[in-house]
């Protein structure tokens, strides 16, 4: 596609991929389901850009919208202003959270919200006394952005392992034993629900009046779609309910429709502290995040003499009216193709396509929740990745465009998929396993 010699000025690591040797691929045009290329070749989105083109590309209520506004009101100061849709947009977004989780603080990006969860829930505590409690603790395998908070409680060492000691006070819950394994992937459903009891641990460890929170997503998807059994996330809760830890759910790619319920706190009926999202907020058409926080951590922050916030945050960008007129076209567009649960109704035509794929060459593993699949792949000897990075290729000639993480193929199709479109990914998928081995 590209020409290499331009990747000189615009090199983000992962656009350039030297890794591999190899240029970009150059996406000109989006439709529904489908991306163009700059050859004009239409490639079926399997994975919803990133994640986030829940309700497929291009949806007319949300370019109208994004275009009107632009046209009306370009900005508004989060400062002492706000506008109209800003308002507009958190009330609609509480009518659809899990129970309680109706404060919603808004950001620019999954990273954002992650590190404004984060000083929240130290805030929290601070606020009301309880000031030592500091830590944070992740999850090992866990993803929660870039910046320097995410990348601490994140538990991918390869994003954090040049940058230092990074926030003090930060430990993670074990994911497995061995770690050449996901310790949820051997196929029996309740498997792996006693990792959990690793926070208990480090409650005994650190004592638990020194520990703000635990962030963990529902389902981690850049780590390699891991998806906790039953039981899990509800043990994660009780140990925080028992210590007075705060429970925060990365739902970055978990919200807005992705595991057949509008959040995973919700397919998983356990309810967080404080809600991560981004991505599917704006379906993907203008940077935005938010932080859902439940009424009392909101309260918290506002019972100061005169009523000042005793929480001092918040971006330029916060709630910027493109991203708010952007959010309300979404959840529109949502509401108009029932799509929240639609992931809920496709599920088992999506389960059964997929795990036709179990016994094709070098297939260890299929996962899969709503419209969440993982293919774990047989590394390549001593070339971790590189299997699954020629999938990707050779999928990417087919018209298929996957995502790949490790060596798991991850799917996370746009949320109007029909039949016809998850044939079309399971059979591009099942020649290129064949032609990989
Ligand atoms: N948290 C999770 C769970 C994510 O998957 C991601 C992005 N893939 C992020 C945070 C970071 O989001 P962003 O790239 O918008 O900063």
């Amino acid at each position: 596609s590209a020409d290499v010699s331009k990747l000189d000025a615009y090199w983000m690591p992962f656009t350039a991929n030297r890794q591999f040797k190899q240029a970009p691929r150059l996406l000109t045009q989006a439709d529904g389901m489908f991306f163009r290329d700059d050859k004009g070749r239409e490639v079926l989105d399997g994975i919803a850009g990133l994640w986030c083109v829940n309700a497929g590309h291009n949806r007319p209520k949300i370019v109208q919208a994004i275009q009107q506004q632009a046209a009306e009101l370009d900005f508004a100061p989060p400062f002492q202003m706000a506008h109209p849709k800003a308002f507009e947009l958190a009330e609609r977004l509480a009518q659809i959270t899990p129970a309680g989780l109706n404060r919603i603080f808004f950001t620019n990006s999954g990273s954002e919200s992650v590190e404004t969860a984060l000083k929240m829930a130290i805030a929290y505590h601070r606020v009301r006394g309880e000031g030592a409690r500091t830590r944070l603790i992740g999850r090992e395998r866990g993803y929660h952005g870039v910046n320097f908070g995410g990348i601490s409680v994140g538990g991918m060492v390869a994003n954090r392992k040049m940058f230092g000691s990074l926030l003090s006070g930060v430990d993670h819950i074990r994911h497995t034993h061995d770690p050449a394994r996901n310790a949820f992937s051997v196929g029996v459903p309740q498997h792996g629900a006693e990792f959990a009891d690793d926070l208990e641990r480090l409650v005994q460890l650190h004592d638990a009046s020194t520990i703000a929170a635990v962030i963990v997503e529902p389902v981690a998807g850049s780590t390699g779609v891991l998806i906790p059994p039953q039981g899990y996330l509800q043990r994660l809760r009780d140990i925080c309910d028992k210590h007075g830890i705060l429970l925060i759910f990365d739902e970055v790619i978990t919200g807005f429709g992705r595991t057949g319920n509008p959040f995973g706190a919700q397919t998983f009926g356990v309810t967080p502290d404080l809600m991560t999202v981004a991505k599917g907020i704006t379906n993907g058409c203008v940077p935005m995040g938010a932080v859902f926080a439940q009424q009392k951590i909101h309260d918290a922050f506002m019972t100061g003499p005169e009523h000042l916030i005793e929480f001092f945050h918040g971006y330029t960008y916060s709630a910027h009216p493109l991203a708010c007129a952007a959010g309300l076209a979404t959840l529109d567009t949502y509401a108009d193709g029932d799509l929240l649960t639609r992931a809920a109704r496709m599920q088992d035509e999506f389960a059964k396509a997929l795990h036709s794929l179990r016994d094709e060459p070098n297939v260890i593993d299929v996962r899969n929740i709503g419209l969440v699949g993982g293919i774990e792949l047989k590394p390549l000897d001593g070339q971790p990745a590189k299997r699954a990075f020629n999938i990707f290729l050779d999928c990417w000639d087919k018209g298929l465009l996957i995502r790949t993480t490790g060596d798991t193929i991850a799917l996370s199709p746009p949320l109007i998929i029909e039949s016809s479109h998850i044939e079309r990914i399971i059979d591009t998928l099942r020649g290129a396993l064949r032609r990989a081995a």
